[in-house]
């Protein structure tokens, strides 16, 4: 059993809780999450859930056996509808996010943003902190590559995402972007998910490369821990023997995480594949199987994108891709 403290919770209100259960000769075990106290019952428990839910301060009184807890349909059973200005992800309509993998130059992500407004996404990808293989190749454009987007946006009346790699750069992406995107190379970086939780704006997390459907529940448990419940998880592809992908799209990992939790998921069909010519069907998958929306990179002349290039789509065939998911999601939502 773990007492999970409000964050506001008094010294008193702490103290008597771990009072009343020594008094019933329970030995508490008393841990600290950023703000919050945790205080976990090992052993024998003579206390009701109720009873300890009654207690001043408490705000959450949960089964550790669980793995995740707070992120699970049963501490929530309502799905969590995540409101970014007039887009809302979770609520059962279908959000789809485009841009290119990074932002190159004003020019690029203004005349991307414009073209994948005109083709109904409601949503500005593009990375300005790029985690690259190679020390050698194109890094992102950082700060300048953050303002050029958040203009792009604003211009086009289309919400932004962008990735954050080090707890160092939170600030910067809390400034300039809508929703902050925790990578599949960060997903277990506890820090950064505190810290991200902390900022309390949206948080887009990504599936790590090898994480199951556990690792990356527990992750967004962090987030949620930390004081952010706003977290939309994101299927990005694991990695399977399989080679002729770039990685393997768990297509059951969207159905399974919206029986276990009652967060919005999106799917990535460009990291998945890594092969444009897979993106239109896995983004029909997608929203066939209940996902609350795509991402996908698209690029005026993939061919001299600095990243991800071979999956990003051209702009035809993005608007071919567009126009097939809204006519799914117009037919079967
Ligand atoms: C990205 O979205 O550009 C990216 C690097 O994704 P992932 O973390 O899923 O590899
Ligand atoms: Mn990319």
């Amino acid at each position: 059993m773990l007492i999970v403290m409000r964050n506001n919770a008094t010294l008193k209100d702490i103290t008597h809780v771990i009072t009343t259960l020594e008094d019933r000769g329970v030995f508490p075990v008393v841990n600290k999450n950023g703000d919050q106290t945790l205080i976990g019952i090992a052993g024998k428990n003579p206390f009701t859930q109720e009873q300890l839910t009654a207690l001043g301060g408490v705000e959450d009184v949960v089964d550790e056996k669980k793995p995740f807890k707070r992120v699970s349909r049963e501490f929530h059973p309502e799905p969590t509808v995540i409101r970014i200005g007039n887009v809302t992800i979770g609520d059962g309509s279908f959000t789809t996010f485009a841009g290119p993998c990074a932002i190159e130059s004003e020019q690029q992500i203004h005349e991307i943003a414009r073209f994948v407004k005109s083709q109904g996404a409601q949503g500005l990808r593009g990375g300005a902190f790029k985690p690259r293989s190679s020390p050698y190749s194109f890094q992102g454009l950082g700060e300048d590559g953050l303002r050029f987007m958040r203009d792009a946006g604003k211009e086009n009346g289309l919400v932004t995402v962008s990735e954050v790699m080090d707890v160092r750069q939170v600030p910067l992406l809390v400034k300039y972007v809508d929703m902050m995107q925790v990578g599949a190379r960060n997903m277990q970086n506890f820090d950064l998910l505190r810290e991200v939780g902390i900022a309390g704006k949206p948080v887009m997390l990504k599936r790590g490369l090898s994480a199951t459907i556990e690792e990356l529940l527990l992750a967004a448990e962090y987030i949620y821990n930390s004081g952010s419940p706003q977290i939309v998880l994101c299927e990005r592809g694991i990695r399977t023997f399989e080679q002729s992908t770039r990685n393997t799209l768990d297509i059951s990992a969207i159905p399974l995480c919206k029986q276990l939790s009652h967060l919005p998921i999106i799917v990535d069909p460009s990291h998945a594949a890594g092969r444009r010519d897979l993106i239109k069907p896995l983004s029909l998958a997608a929203v066939a199987v209940g996902a609350d929306g795509v991402i996908i990179e698209t690029h005026p002349v993939p061919d001299k994108a600095t990243s991800d290039g071979p999956q990003s789509l051209t702009f035809p065939q993005f608007g071919e891709c567009a126009n097939a998911v809204n006519a799914l999601v117009a037919a079967t939502r």
